[in-house]
């Protein structure tokens, strides 16, 4: 109930206007985003490697509706691919194909991508394709496969997530190609349909998941997965996992979000786990923001608390 209040409020336009135009919703929102500057994200990007964690960056963005949008975006992934090189931090680009033109037409949606992995591998640098609702996930697959096989893209990854029936499909299938996944639970509002409705079921799929791609068929194979979760259940499970396939604690990659459990985060790459952390900025924080609260009841009463203050 309180999950799908926040997510309904997550697309509601109104709100969006509302919400950002309120001084101390900004405020709050930067526990979660960098800032509103690639000078701001980048500043992040530093303190977060001097404590031994990676990154992945996000130029927030998503339902772009004109090819002039679309193009906007792709020359800010093209910029922050350019300035992570130049300043030399570790980091790489996350994105959502919707900003780049996913509900225009599929073929400017590749055309867009192909020119942001041209310039990453110029750059000897990384693209994952976040997942987003469940209308998208066929198209995001079959762009995420033309792009590794028919234009020969290495560098590109894809988002799964654990919620839907249709994921342990998936996972075996990019587990056989060879694929780099990052496992996630699922963020969105789907019908139980098409996604387990309770999370005893949610969080047993994902560790099916994980060990489908842990296991040393899939590595042998070339599959990497980066498991995104903050679940110490979740953690565990791959670590006890890893530990019994002896895979070393520098080939398990966890990401988390900026702004969640970051204590954890510091001891898992102080632990010698690989550790990237999620880091958005831009302008376009509302529904990123709206979809952290929905996730967890503390991160509201962190917002009404600072209203009230
Ligand atoms: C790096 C990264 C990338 C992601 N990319 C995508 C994507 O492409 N597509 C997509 O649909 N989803 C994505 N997600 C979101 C994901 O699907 C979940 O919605 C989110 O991570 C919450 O699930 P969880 O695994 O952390 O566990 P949950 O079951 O939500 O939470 C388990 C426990 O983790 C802790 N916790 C969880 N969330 C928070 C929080 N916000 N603040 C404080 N503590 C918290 C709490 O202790 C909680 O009890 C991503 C998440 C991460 C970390």
């Amino acid at each position: 109930m309180f999950r799908s209040f926040f997510l309904y409020l997550s697309a509601s336009s109104r709100t969006r206007k509302t919400l950002m135009a309120l001084p101390f919703a900004r405020r709050v929102a930067r526990r979660f985003v960098a800032g509103e500057t690639l000078d701001d994200a980048i500043g992040v990007v530093r303190r977060l490697n001097e404590k031994g964690i990676l990154v992945t960056l996000d130029h927030l963005g998503e339902n772009v509706h004109t090819e002039a949008d679309t193009l906007r975006a792709v020359q800010d992934y093209l910029e922050l691919l350019d300035r992570i090189a130049s300043t030399g931090v570790k980091a790489n680009v996350s994105l959502k194909l919707t900003q780049l033109g996913l509900d225009i037409a599929e073929e400017l949606c590749i055309a867009n991508m192909r020119r942001i992995l041209e310039r990453a591998q110029q750059h000897g640098n990384f693209v994952r394709i976040d997942m987003e609702g469940s209308p998208y996930t066929e198209r995001t697959l079959r762009i995420f496969r033309t792009l590794r096989g028919e234009y020969g893209f290495k560098n590109v990854g894809v988002v799964i997530q654990a919620y839907l029936y249709r994921s342990e499909q998936d996972m075996r299938e990019l587990a056989s190609e060879g694929a780099n996944v990052r496992l996630c639970k699922g963020a969105y509002m789907e019908p139980p349909d098409i996604a387990f409705p309770r999370k005893a079921d949610v969080d047993r799929n994902y560790v099916k998941l994980m060990q489908i791609f842990l296991d040393e068929p899939a590595r042998a194979r070339g599959a990497y997965v980066a498991l995104a979760t903050h679940d110490e259940k979740m953690i565990v499970a791959a670590q006890e996992f890893a530990a019994k396939q002896n895979i070393p604690r520098g080939q398990i990659e966890f990401q988390m979000l900026y702004g969640v459990r970051p204590e954890r985060q510091e001891q898992l790459a102080a632990e010698g786990y690989r550790m990237r952390v999620y880091v958005p900025y831009g302008s376009e924080w509302y529904p990123y923001f709206m979809r952290r609260l929905a996730e967890r009841p503390a991160n509201v009463w962190f917002l009404l608390r600072y209203l009230f203050a």
